[in-house]
């Protein structure tokens, strides 16, 4: 089954989707993308992903060419085409081609893409032992410059936070905010366990709203754990009882170290383990099917 790609309302192989150079997603970083997970046959809270891409589009003025319905229609007729049960799914919209200015309104016509494709991610052993981390000096962009509420494909913060974590050794890493708060990772939002109470920093620190920390959150309700959106720092980090990431990609995977400080007993703690095992209970029930 070769892969094909929407591009366009048309379905190309990986070698036909191309877009212009002009494309303001190549020259500015102008533009919005979703990763999205399929488990299953079941697009994971594919709803709640499609609203943050229509709240980031209309954060930035950029006109999706189709309705959330279309998007969603398409979005299950690329992965049927691709016959895929399990994999990720990215979907961007971009602002078009335009000239080499950066003005929105020269560019009238929207690039939409959706690529689906298998997921590497991290082997079951690191969900168990946890992943060794640092904090970086590189600070999230402040929410009045450009919101990471935004899921913009401006990612070079992101990347710079990246950069730190691949000299560091570590596949991810903790960011702070300008006022020396924690707010998230490259690409993951950041959990701590103290006494039993769960705390995540809340999205106006600086952190994307993550749809997968929005789970985490519901399945803390469901499972009776105490669940706080506080600001916190560092020290709190290093003297937590556990401490997670959470994203599409990485799901819920805890964190045994953070810049030499070993968190708990150095492995997946107990409250991370369950929330883990009640996450994976939902990732093929709660979506959009695909396959029916
Ligand atoms: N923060 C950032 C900066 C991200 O790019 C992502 C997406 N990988 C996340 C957090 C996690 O969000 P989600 O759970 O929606 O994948």
């Amino acid at each position: 089954m070769a892969q094909v790609i929407y591009l366009n309302g048309e379905y190309v192989t990986k070698e036909n989707a191309t877009v212009s150079v002009y494309d303001h997603g190549f020259l500015y970083g102008d533009g919005i993308f979703e990763g999205i997970r399929i488990y299953d046959g079941n697009i994971f809270k594919c709803k709640e992903h499609l609203l943050r891409l229509y709240d980031s589009a209309k954060s930035i003025m950029l006109n999706i060419p189709l309705s959330m319905q279309e998007m969603q229609d398409t979005l299950i007729e690329t992965i049927r085409r691709n016959e895929l049960r399990d994999g990720y799914i990215r979907l961007v919209v971009s602002r078009g081609p335009g000239d080499l200015g950066l003005d929105p309104r020269r560019s009238p016509k929207a690039n939409v893409i959706i690529i689906v494709e298998k997921l590497s991610i991290y082997p079951e052993e690191a969900y168990r032992n946890g992943l060794s981390t640092v904090s970086v000096s590189t600070r999230r962009n402040v929410p009045d410059a450009l919101n990471p509420k935004i899921k913009s494909l401006n990612y070079l913060n992101n990347i710079l936070v990246k950069i730190q974590a691949n000299l560091a050794g570590v596949g991810e890493a903790i960011m702070l905010n300008s006022q020396g708060y924690v707010a998230e990772g490259s690409a993951d939002n950041i959990f701590l366990v103290k006494n039993g109470v769960v705390f995540t920093p809340p999205a106006y620190i600086g952190a994307l709203e993550g749809i997968t920390r929005a789970a985490v959150m519901e399945l803390c309700a469901k499972t009776g754990l105490t669940l706080k959106e506080e600001p916190f720092t560092l020290h709190d980090v290093y003297v937590a009882d556990e401490v997670f990431f959470t994203g599409t990609a990485a799901e819920i995977i805890a964190v045994r170290e953070v810049d030499g400080r070993v968190i708990g007993e150095g492995k997946a703690g107990p409250i991370t383990t369950a929330l883990l095992q009640e996450f994976r209970k939902i990732v093929t029930v709660d979506g959009v099917k695909v396959f029916e």
